[in-house]
């Protein structure tokens, strides 16, 4: 297949900001692919090579790639360094000097899909002395046979500048109606991508096998499973009542999620994002490998730092020690931890997602050897709210958030990659006004005045909504932010910035800036209302009114740790509001 099918393709879903358009365009790409490289495709057109969890970078600076354009255009430094000052894009710069290249087409072979691949990840690969001169070798030859078309898209990918805006839905959906014979089998698609993450791997068995190829889809002991999530609710009654009046509450720790995988003495420890940390833990690591009686288990733990004199729980704040690259044996020291496991799916080649929570607990604690560093989860089954009460409050002293409480029911199945009723949170939070924070999407900004000039002066928040894979404005924020988070968020930001509205982002708004959803803040605010002007949630309490959140202010914490579809849910804004009502009706007299 070659490279300018892919190109042409990228062309088209650019230039368009419809999500259909745009999953149309995906799947006519899909269809002209060979089953042999589909998922290579599907990695590129995500701007990757392998699924995140495997944790390959392309990791080509602008500098190398302005080098290997020299190269391969004959172009000097500061004739390249003017047009991209002109342009502003680095993908479209290559595109205007390679189209002014005079060429000799007897000596470029075609670009295939295959050899694009190969070349970028030798090129992702290579590392240690002399590998900038390789990297710069590797990609200038890939762009001396390039077409100015396939030099503006190659260019972009290994700076990490696609930005043509494919979700995983998007993929998710095109491939349903590419192989799967229409938008129907999504779920099935869906269900295979939440147990194994990987898109390429799901791309290809529905490809070669169709859809009884994905029913027969495995979990695997290293490809990490998405997690599953909760719902919040403030008011033990309407937990109880959501559960059929019973169900399990366990504590709710607070520290870093982990997804730990053992096969035999290997482990592999997973963040919530799904990316490898075990570099950071090999003390859990170690803890695993030992006691984890089980040949090969995946399994879920709150990892939290804690006293190993007296056994209490340190802050969450003392674990974000741990995140680091050097000083690790010091801090594994200074800054002990212990798991608390609150999930089982995988055992000695057993998947266990479809059974029920008390079925897997049992497993759990079978598979467990118990000890101040490894424990199971506090837990308890409780059919009144005075019993979860009372629950909460020992899990507030010794440290916890709250509680997480869990259907026991025989549909308490593990939902991979959702966020439903059958867990719901139950924080000290939630019992005073909006004093709980919100995670929201950064989706645009307005330019600062006065003492801000130069930086942002506002930024465009959103919350995500999982049923249409939008984000949807909820409210503009400019306080909180210091001096120190202005600049680091501008920065952080640059390399998101797009020239329109993302196609997944809904605003009444103009915003200054439109940025691609990527960074999470977490934001605390004074209320929830509804709003004419923002997006979330819309016509879902009242007809052309949306939900904002009044005077947000930034927190301070950023949430590297989510994604940007792990941001607080439209939903989950609805249900504060309700939860506001419901109090100032227990106010009134
Ligand atoms: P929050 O922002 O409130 O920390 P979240 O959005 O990261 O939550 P939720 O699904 O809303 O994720 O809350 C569940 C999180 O709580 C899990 O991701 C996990 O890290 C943590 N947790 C702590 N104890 C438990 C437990 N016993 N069972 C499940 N999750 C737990």
């Amino acid at each position: 297949m070659d490279y300018i099918i892919i190109a042409e393709a990228y062309g088209k879903i650019d230039g368009t900001t419809k999500r259909l358009e745009m999953t149309d365009y995906l799947v006519e790409l899909l269809k002209k692919t060979p089953k042999e490289v589909i998922s290579k495709v599907i990695y590129l057109t995500q701007g990757k090579l392998y699924p995140d969890f495997v944790g390959v970078e392309m990791g080509v600076a602008e500098k190398l790639a302005i080098r290997a354009l020299m190269r391969a255009t004959g172009n000097s430094e500061n004739s390249i360094q003017a047009e991209l000052q002109r342009r502003g894009d680095i993908g479209e710069t290559a595109e205007k000097l390679l189209s002014k290249r005079k060429q000799s087409t007897f000596f470029t072979k075609p670009l295939t899909v295959q050899r694009v691949y190969e070349t970028l990840d030798k090129l992702a690969k290579t590392s240690g002395s002399g590998a900038v001169d390789t990297k710069m070798g590797l990609f200038s030859g890939l762009l001396t046979d390039a077409s100015p078309q396939e030099a503006k898209w190659l260019i972009r990918t290994v700076t990490g500048n696609l930005r043509i805006g494919i979700a995983d839905m998007t993929v998710l959906d095109a491939l349903a109606i590419a192989y799967g014979g229409g938008k129907e089998a999504r779920e099935k698609i869906e269900r295979a991508y939440n147990i194994s993450s990987d898109l390429g791997r799901v791309a290809s068995v529905v490809a070669e096998k169709g859809i009884e190829g994905i029913e027969q889809f495995q979990v695997r002991v290293g490809e990490p499973i998405r997690p599953m999530l909760a719902e919040r609710l403030g008011v033990p009654e309407e937990i109880l009542e959501k559960f059929g009046g019973k169900c399990l509450a366990e504590y709710k720790y607070d520290g870093e999620r982990i997804q730990a995988h053992k096969n035999g003495d290997t482990v592999l420890l997973f963040s919530r994002r799904l990316e490898n940390i075990s570099d950071q833990y090999p003390d859990v690591m170690e803890l695993i490998r030992i006691q984890i009686d089980a040949k090969d288990a995946i399994l879920e733990a709150e990892c939290v730092a804690i006293d190993l004199e007296s056994g209490d729980m340190r802050p969450f704040q003392e674990l974000m020690h741990r995140r680091r690259k050097y000083g690790i044996q010091t801090a594994i020291t200074q800054y002990p931890v212990s798991l608390f496991t609150f999930d089982v799916l995988y055992v000695n080649g057993t998947d266990l997602t479809q059974k029920s929570l008390p079925q897997r607990r049992q497993t759990l604690e079978r598979i467990i050897k118990q000890n101040i560093r490894l424990k199971p989860a506090s837990q308890q089954l409780v059919k009144t709210s005075k019993q979860l009460e009372d629950f909460f409050e020992k899990a507030i002293e010794e440290g916890c958030e709250g509680l997480m409480c869990k259907s026991v029911g025989d549909d308490s199945v593990y939902q991979a990659g959702n966020r439903g009723w059958l867990w719901i949170k139950y924080k000290r939070d939630y019992k005073s006004e909006m004093s709980d924070t919100v995670d929201l999407v950064v989706v645009g900004a307005f330019h600062g005045r006065g003492k801000r000039a130069g930086a942002y002066g506002a930024l465009l928040l959103a919350t995500y909504n999982p049923e249409k894979d939008t984000f949807e404005t909820v409210t503009k924020c400019g306080t909180g932010f210091t001096d120190k988070d202005l600049s680091q968020l501008y920065e952080m930001l640059q390399t998101h910035v797009i020239a329109h509205k993302n196609a997944r982002v809904q605003s009444t708004l103009e915003a200054d800036v439109w940025f691609e959803p990527a960074v999470v803040l977490e934001i605390l605010g004074a209320e929830v209302t509804l709003s004419p002007i923002h997006m979330a949630a819309m016509d879902s309490i009242r007809k052309n009114s949306g939900m904002a959140i009044r005077f947000p202010r930034f927190t301070g914490k950023y949430r590297t740790d989510k994604s940007p579809q792990d941001a607080t849910t439209s939903k989950e804004i609805v249900e504060m509001y309700k939860g506001q009502l419901k109090k100032i009706g227990e106010l009134l007299p």
